[in-house]
């Protein structure tokens, strides 16, 4: 189910480019149209849910981290390492009301983040 005007099921449909780098189980990566890191991708259930504030099932969740982590394998960043972050709402830093996982790596992190 999409829902009307969202960025994200729009580029699901294919509707609006991406570099697509993996897609199955329900899942899509592509590459952050303004990356922050060398590898910056974003990871995404292929239906539509707001936030982790309403993912409901548990599963999906737990199959979302597992296919980011098999595309930073793939991706060739899982031995150096990376990072996975979900900002949620506003104070989280959220833009797009489609649930996503950044994938960022390619260089060290920072901590604490911005
Ligand atoms: P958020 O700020 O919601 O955590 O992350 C949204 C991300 O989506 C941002 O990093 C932004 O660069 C990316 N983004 C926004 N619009 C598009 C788009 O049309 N295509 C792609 N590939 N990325 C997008
Ligand atoms: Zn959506």
């Amino acid at each position: 189910m999409s829902a009307a005007g969202c960025i994200f099921c729009k580029i699901v449909a294919g509707e609006i480019p991406a570099t697509v780098v993996r897609r199955g189980d329900g899942m899509l990566a592509f590459k952050d149209v303004n990356p922050q890191a060398p590898t910056h991708l974003l990871v995404i259930p292929t239906h539509h849910v707001a936030s982790l504030n309403d993912a409901k099932d548990p599963q999906l969740l737990g199959r979302l981290l597992g296919f980011a982590r098999d595309v930073a394998r793939d991706a060739g960043v899982a031995e150096r390492g990376y990072r996975v972050v979900m900002n949620t709402n506003p104070d989280g830093g959220q833009t797009v009301f489609h649930l996503h996982l950044h994938l960022l790596g390619g260089r060290p992190m920072t901590w604490p983040p911005g």
